[in-house]
């Protein structure tokens, strides 16, 4: 068997660090090529120390000379490079067979791009450069012969229901619905009224996931349900129409795909990030995750309920943004990264999440974008505009 050779970018970080644990299960298959972080150099250099990446990229200068001289000093050969360009030039490099894409937020477009269009197996987690990007990274992923496979629960479950040849045309696979579940994160049952007060260490307590502390408050606020329904719209080339959010709270199911007969595919497991790791990464084939089995006689019941628009005005702002398209779900993205991060800082409170993004939206017409560049200066307008929302 060949080895193969990743580069993770986002690798100190949970989606990072779980696939370096599935990695390390298997170390005739694959080695790493090379690894990334923003600030977190201590985790990094331990990375590095095991893993011995050919490349490792942190995000500043004096992180880059931080890391160099733990590297040195432990006797490790990693070269160490630092900013937007080098986490291009690892995720596009000749050494790289897979990119695993886990950087979070809008920082991950532009390297995951390039692993795009370098014609690199790329697997996603990075939602947000997908929803961002949409048709144009769905372009670069056609035009460059790249692979694209979903690491999102969600999606890696549908990806594992659909048809193994199927091309992105529901009608033709015969496919009724896709059906996103959803845990409906901490406040799923909490009193509405009481909603503006909760703090951020309480939305980043999700009941079912340990991740992220962006990931958290939008399973919090669910514009992370609203992001997959467009991540799923690119996807699986399926019309807003046509994508399904279900509450089940026990996140067991990790999404459904109905087709016109009346059948409906599931995909279940525990909710463990390891398992659509590990199918991605060895994909057709499989793989030991380190995964937990599960047992459906301890569970006992699963449950299931419509999600509630009132509740979780996030999930359909996303929806609105879908279905306006071009420009949108960008400006809806960029106001919701500006919008949490001032609730993680403590600016803001939980309901100026949604009021926010709500108005640069209203404020900020969606436009037809031929390249990235006219994107991102799409995205910078709304985070201008959201930023002075909040000042
Ligand atoms: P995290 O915050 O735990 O880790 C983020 C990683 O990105 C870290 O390695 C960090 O160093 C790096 N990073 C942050 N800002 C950066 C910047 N400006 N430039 C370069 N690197 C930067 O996040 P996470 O929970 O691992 O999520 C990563 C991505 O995966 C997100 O897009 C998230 O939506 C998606 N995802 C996560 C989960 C999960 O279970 N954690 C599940 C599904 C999808
Ligand atoms: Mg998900």
């Amino acid at each position: 068997m060949t080895i193969e050779r990743i580069t993770i970018l986002g690798a100190t970080g949970s989606i990072g660090v779980s696939t370096l644990d599935v990695l390390a299960r298997h170390p005739m298959r694959y080695a790493v090529h090379a690894l990334t972080a923003h600030a977190n150099v201590a985790l990094l250099a331990a990375q590095c120390k095991r893993w011995q990446p050919q490349v490792a990229v942190v995000g500043t200068a004096a992180a880059a000379l931080e890391l160099t001289a733990l590297l040195r000093a432990a006797g490790v050969r990693t070269e160490v490079a630092y900013g937007p360009a080098a986490l291009c030039a690892v995720a596009g490099a000749a050494g790289c067979d897979m990119v695993m894409a886990a950087i979070v937020g809008a920082a991950g477009l532009e390297p995951t791009l390039a692993a795009a269009r370098a014609g690199k197996k790329i697997l996603l987690a990075n939602k947000e450069a997908l929803v961002m990007s949409g048709r144009l990274f769905m372009d670069a992923v056609r035009n460059h012969g790249a692979t694209l496979l979903p690491i999102d629960s969600e999606h890696n479950a549908i990806f594992q229901c659909l048809p193994h040849d199927f091309d992105r045309d529901c009608q033709r696979a015969g496919i009724a619905k896709i059906l996103l579940t959803a845990s409906g994160g901490p406040f799923l049952t909490r009193d509405v009224a009481t909603l503006d007060s909760v703090t951020p260490a309480e939305a980043v307590a999700h009941p079912k996931w340990v991740m992220g502390r962006k990931i958290s408050v939008d399973s919090a606020t669910m514009m992370n349900k609203g992001l997959e329904v467009i991540e799923a719209h690119w996807l699986f080339g399926a019309p807003a129409a046509k994508i399904e959010v279900v509450i089940h709270p026990q996140s067991v199911v990790h999404s459904m795909v109905s087709y016109v007969d009346g059948s409906v595919l599931a995909q279940l497991g525990n909710p463990d990030m390891r398992t659509p790791i590990a199918q991605a990464l060895a994909y057709p084939q499989r793989i030991d995750a380190g995964v937990a089995p599960l047992d459906l006689a301890t569970i006992g019941s699963l449950a299931f309920e419509r999600a509630d628009l009132v509740r979780f005005p996030c999930l359909k702002l996303a929806y609105d943004a879908l279905t306006e398209g071009n420009t949108a779900p960008a400006v809806l993205n960029a106001a919701n990264e500006v919008a949490v991060a001032a609730f993680l800082d403590g600016r803001i409170g939980f309901r100026m999440i949604d009021r926010i993004i709500a108005e640069v939206m209203h404020r900020t017409p969606a436009i037809a974008v031929a390249d990235i560049g006219a994107l991102l200066e799409q995205d910078q307008v709304a985070r201008r505009l959201a930023g002075s929302l909040i000042h």
